[in-house]
């Protein structure tokens, strides 16, 4: 691969029909993730086992956790004739054998292609007894063909939401959280803020817990953590929604607003100073509530580490690749610190939305920017040979292109899978703004450590 990469050219060529080394990866695998934020259920990726088995490979690396998920096991025959009879089979079996609270059906490329019409078949599964009393199905398209794994994950969050949540009856004085496609160790920060604040919340999805758990010598299919039942049935009840990250969590709480008028609040990811305050204010602004002087607190130390390290950040050149919700936050966060975001791609299809996000946010920089929503890695590298960063801020892929350009490369966004860390250590909230500081500073301090002629090493840089 690496040595592949040293082929690509600095001239770029106008592709159209094209993806060299995408920037993404499929919906299901963004369906499947989702699906594990809820307590007790297990996802079902209704196409072939060679589907399932990547989606579950995928998250298996970046986790490290064992992925559970029932398949249709299409043969040639349900690609001719359609799904139907696997899935009802599947529903029944997987009830019977692995009990379930939830069964999360997701679709694949081919189910969509044949046309297999989801929510008819789990109503039919229901007609005919195949859903135990108390027990649920929802269910989520996800065709591969369009969008991202972004795209998936937001259609399950919208669809467990459709599927679960109950019409109106008394309020329940809490805050919906959608907190976005982040980490697990994510989730549980933006909880914990809000805990801090004494809000009561629903995070939907909520893979704390689950797919960061503890190693107890005791298996649990079901570990303890995930947004249960009662939560999604009951959230229609909230006094508000706040979502974080437009592409991850804007649908469901639009539909979360439409259906059940619970008034939604669609933020950046609370990554940063900028995007954690904006958060917070929500919180505080939504709940009623006070902000403690713990959390101001954490969040003057997060100043304090960007005015002690200042030195270190300014006007050095970034290049950024992940998805749209990710790098907008990130972005936010470089140019506060009075880094160059000057290279951001995005595999996601999101638009001129994002790109006149970044348009906005790096406007005053006084360096050009070349921003692309649906890039991929190749056009990246093209862009870093024209005009070399002193960072990559990626994911595992772009390790190819650090080694081969020898720039710094801080890990960060989905798959990490050569790295541990960002299933327990957060980068959403101050305490996460702080980890990346430090992060970004060690990889710059380790970089200029290295090329210092021995005649200037110094103890301090
Ligand atoms: S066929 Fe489609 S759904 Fe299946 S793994 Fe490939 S992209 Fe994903």
């Amino acid at each position: 691969m690496s040595t592949l990469l040293r082929h690509t050219p600095v001239e770029i060529t106008e592709r159209q029909a094209l993806s060299i080394n995408p920037a993404k990866t499929c919906q299901p695998i963004g369906a499947m993730y989702a699906s594990l934020g809820i307590h007790g259920c297990l996802p079902h990726s209704h196409g072939s086992q060679g589907c399932c088995a990547y989606h579950r490979s995928a998250l298996t690396r970046h986790y490290k956790e064992p992925i559970s998920a029932g398949t249709s096991s299409f043969t040639e025959g349900s690609s001719v004739f359609g799904g139907q009879s696997n899935l009802l089979a599947a529903i029944q079996n997987m009830f019977t054998v692995y009990e379930p609270e939830v069964i999360a059906v997701h679709t694949t490329c081919l189910s969509e292609t044949i046309g297999d019409d989801v929510p008819q078949i789990v109503d039919k599964a229901d007609k005919e007894g195949k859903i135990p009393a108390g027990k649920h199905v929802v269910s989520a398209s996800t065709p591969s063909y369009v969008g991202s794994h972004v795209t998936g994950f937001a259609n399950m969050v919208k669809g467990m939401i459709k599927g679960l949540a109950k019409p109106k009856t008394k309020p329940n004085g809490k805050v919906n959280i959608l907190p976005g496609y982040v980490e697990p160790s994510d989730m549980a920060e933006v909880k914990r803020l809000a805990k801090m604040m004494g809000v009561k919340t629903i995070c939907i999805p909520d893979t704390s817990g689950v797919t960061n758990g503890p190693l107890t010598g005791e298996y649990k299919m079901y570990p303890d953590g995930g947004v249960t039942v009662a939560e999604l049935q009951d959230c229609s009840n909230s006094k508000g929604t706040i979502a974080m990250g437009f592409w991850a969590s804007a649908d469901g709480a639009r539909y979360l607003d439409t259906e059940y008028k619970v008034p939604c609040s669609i933020l950046e990811l609370p990554i940063g100073l900028g995007c954690t305050d904006a958060y917070v204010d929500a919180l505080r602004t939504i709940a009623g509530a006070a902000v403690p002087k713990e959390i101001e607190f954490e969040r003057g130390q997060l100043v304090d580490m960007i005015s002690d390290y200042h030195q270190y950040f300014y006007r050095k050149k970034v290049a950024l690749v992940g998805d749209p919700d990710q790098l907008v936050a990130l972005t936010d966060f470089l140019v506060s610190l009075d880094m160059l975001p000057i290279h951001i791609v995005t595999g996601s299809p999101a638009g001129k939305r994002f790109v006149g996000k970044i348009d906005e946010i790096t406007k005053d920089i006084g360096y050009k920017v070349n921003v692309r929503e649906h890039g991929d890695m190749f056009l990246l590298h093209q862009w870093i040979k024209q005009d070399k960063p002193d960072l990559i801020i990626g994911n595992s892929y772009a390790k190819y292109i650090a080694r081969d350009e020898d720039i710094p490369l801080v890990r960060h966004g989905f798959p990490i899978v050569d790295r541990v860390g960002h299933q327990y250590f957060p980068t959403t909230g101050y305490r996460g703004g702080m980890r990346l500081i430090e992060k970004i500073v060690d990889a710059l301090l380790t970089r200029t450590e290295r090329d210092a002629p021995v005649e200037t090493f110094e103890l301090v840089f």
